[in-house]
């Protein structure tokens, strides 16, 4: 990183001769943000839409249509961020807590 600028962020500043190349066969790209069929494939009784996101029954509880399984984040909402995962992830923990009181 290079010095912070008037607002105090540091910007990357390329190194020259830092970048190199790799001979190989085959390139796996392992990013991406489309969701793992692998679960909705194996699990019928969850819901999804085309794109494989799983549905909620209960959004306020973050529950699935599949009995005693709540799902949140990417896998619900597509492409988000970091923080809505959070937050899913803390309504799904209440849901899952009220469902234990019952
Ligand atoms: C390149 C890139 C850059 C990003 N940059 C930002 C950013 O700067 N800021 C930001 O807020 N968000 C960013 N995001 C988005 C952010 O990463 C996601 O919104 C967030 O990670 C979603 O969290 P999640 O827990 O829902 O899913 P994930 O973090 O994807 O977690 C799902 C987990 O489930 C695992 N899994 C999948 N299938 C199975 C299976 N069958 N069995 C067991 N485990 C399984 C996966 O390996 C993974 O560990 C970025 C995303 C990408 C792809």
């Amino acid at each position: 990183l290079g010095e912070p600028d008037e607002k105090g962020r540091p910007r990357p500043v390329k190194v020259e001769g830092a970048s190199f190349e790799i001979e190989c066969d085959t390139v796996l790209v392992a990013i991406g943000n489309g969701s793992n069929p692998l679960i909705s494939n194996t699990t019928p009784e969850l819901s999804v839409d085309k794109k494989g996101h799983i549905l909620l029954e209960d959004a306020a509880a973050n529950k699935t249509f599949m009995e005693k399984v709540y799902a949140g984040g990417d896998i619900v909402l597509g492409a988000a961020t970091v923080i809505l995962a959070m937050g899913e992830g803390r309504r799904a923990a209440a849901g899952i807590n009220e469902f234990l009181k019952k």
